[in-house]
């Protein structure tokens, strides 16, 4: 991999200012195609989803999926943009064998959504607002598999494989307006809006946004200029970043890299540049420059887009709750602060707990037990918490036993361990393994009468004042009846039948 300078991040932010620009590009999760009845599953053989349409083949014509225009509107309103009344779809031009009609079908200077914002929240609290130039309708290309060589790349490939199953699935991109004045957290900025964007598509139910998936992926564009000028600095693009951390990573790796590139008297070139999962670095793509030429044109075999105002108004009145609103209710509902809310965000477990205390569990409870017991085995068995095969409501039914007595914290472990082994459903774990607190007075009367007799030295001891010796006594008890006993219960007994004063 050949060397690139790279200035320390603080000195390229003493001489420089960042701008950013981020097009993300969001997989809808429809059942079929954007222009055509193909399924979007990708489970299947290669080329095994794909019709006349998604082929184009001569003579095939496109009809608009109405659930991928009415996902985009949503995103849009979501998003505080404008909504078209009126915009079409747009060719752009270019050949690639993935992409067998040999233009995109896109949208170019009428976009169904634009001029909006999304606030975003900083790790230290502040809100920082985000302005939305577009977002448009396009479809996805087919996938290549480069075969034979080193690197996975076409370069050194012996041959190609064409996958067209991919090729026609909705996508909409969702592009900023430059991203100016967030000097130093530019790349925390950038990581805070694909984070923020990402919530807020799973939110509106229009795709599940996976970015480890490709069902998410952002072009993170940066450029400098020095410190109290205006003009933008010639920006690179770095394509196809699919992680939250990587988005964060590229930027400030473009940061470091056009400052030593300026620093040293040399230009930057516009082009496109490929990120590097392994070293956090980015490498030179093609050369890109503004009179790159699509020979856009308005696609002729569609009907124009014109949601009614009736429509969108409807669509609006059924956005969900924003996922930074909701945040800020539930952090207070919970009463957690900032540091724990931002813990449970991490786990993903925010969704988790709310299932659980709608199945009734207090929520001091249901985020103890996905935040303890079974975040730790999510951990131990690399899984994230979803993947548990355990429910909000079995944790719910726990926090129940545990609050009516039934069990104790430590009963209740095993039991959730019991669960996520298959056991079935806590009642049953419970029935299967014995598990309950015994609270019945004559049994632990007489545990505590036999630990007594066992350790009459100890014993005598309590008798005689050092009631802190009662502690081992209490460990007797438990060990007897399988830690099954209320502890505190425990001790109150063995102290009463001694006749010393706890
Ligand atoms: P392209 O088709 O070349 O990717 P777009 O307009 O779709 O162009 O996206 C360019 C992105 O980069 C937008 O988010 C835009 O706001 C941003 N941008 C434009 N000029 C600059 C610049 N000089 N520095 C940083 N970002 C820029
Ligand atoms: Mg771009
Ligand atoms: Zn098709």
């Amino acid at each position: 991999m050949t060397v690139i300078d790279l200035e320390s991040y603080e000195d390229a932010l003493a001489t420089y200012d960042p701008v950013m620009g981020l097009e993300v590009h969001v997989e809808l999760g429809t059942k079929t195609k954007m222009f055509c009845g193909c399924s979007t599953e990708l489970k299947q053989d290669a080329n095994s989803q794909t019709c006349p349409v998604c082929l184009g083949l001569p003579g095939a014509l496109p009809v608009v999926n109405e659930i991928g225009v009415e996902s985009a509107i949503k995103i849009g309103l979501a998003l505080n943009c404008e909504i078209a009344e009126w915009c079409r779809f747009a060719r752009k031009n270019y050949f690639y064998p993935d992409m067998p009609k040999n233009f995109q079908t896109s949208q170019y200077d009428e976009p169904i959504a634009f001029n909006g914002y999304l606030d975003v929240q900083l790790e230290d609290g502040e809100i920082f607002r985000v302005q939305i130039e577009r977002a448009h309708m396009e479809e996805d290309t087919g996938k290549s598999t480069h075969v034979g060589g080193a690197t996975g790349r076409i370069h050194g490939a012996s041959h190609s494989l064409l996958d067209y199953n991919r090729a026609g699935i909705p996508l909409i991109e969702i592009v900023t307006k430059p991203i100016e004045g967030a000097g130093a957290r530019a790349p925390e900025v950038a990581k805070a809006y694909v984070a923020e964007l990402r919530e807020l598509i799973k939110a509106l139910g229009v795709s599940e946004a996976r970015m480890e998936m490709g069902q998410m992926r952002c072009d993170v564009n940066l450029s400098l200029r020095p410190h109290g000028t205006e003009k933008f600095g010639t920006r690179s693009e770095t394509k196809n970043v699919n992680s939250l951390r990587s988005v964060e990573r590229a930027a400030r790796f473009e940061i470091q890299r056009h400052a030593a590139v300026l620093n040293s008297g040399g230009t930057i070139v516009q082009e496109t540049r490929h990120f590097h999962e392994e070293d956090g670095s980015t490498t030179a793509g093609r050369i890109k420059d503004n009179a790159e030429d699509y020979r856009y044109f308005p696609e002729p075999d569609l009907v124009p887009v014109a949601p009614s105002r009736d429509w969108a108004e409807e669509l609006r009145k059924g956005l969900p709750e924003l996922p930074r609103l909701r945040r800020k209710r539930l952090k207070e509902e919970w009463g957690v602060n900032e540091h724990d809310m931002q813990s449970i965000l991490n786990a993903g477990a925010v969704d988790l707990i709310v299932a659980t205390t709608d199945a009734g569990a207090p929520s001091d409870q249901a985020r103890k037990w996905w935040m303890g017991e079974l975040a730790r085995n999510a951990n131990e068995t690399g899984r994230s918490l979803d993947e548990l095969p355990v429910t909000p409501a079995q944790v719910a039914r726990v926090a129940e036993l545990v609050a009516s007595g039934d069990l104790n914290d430590k009963l209740a472990r095993q039991v959730l361990e019991g669960v996520l082994a298959g056991e079935g459903d806590p009642d049953t774990v419970v029935e299967k393994r014995g598990l309950k607190v015994v609270s019945d007075e004559g049994a632990l009367g007489t545990a505590v009468d036999e630990a007594i007799a066992a350790n009459a030295a100890i014993a005598d001891k309590i008798r005689g004042g050092k009631v802190a010796a009662a502690g081992a006594l209490v460990g007797a008890v438990m060990k007897a009846t399988r830690g099954q006993a209320d502890a505190a219960r425990v001790r109150e007994l063995i102290l009463e039948k001694l006749g010393v004063e706890g």
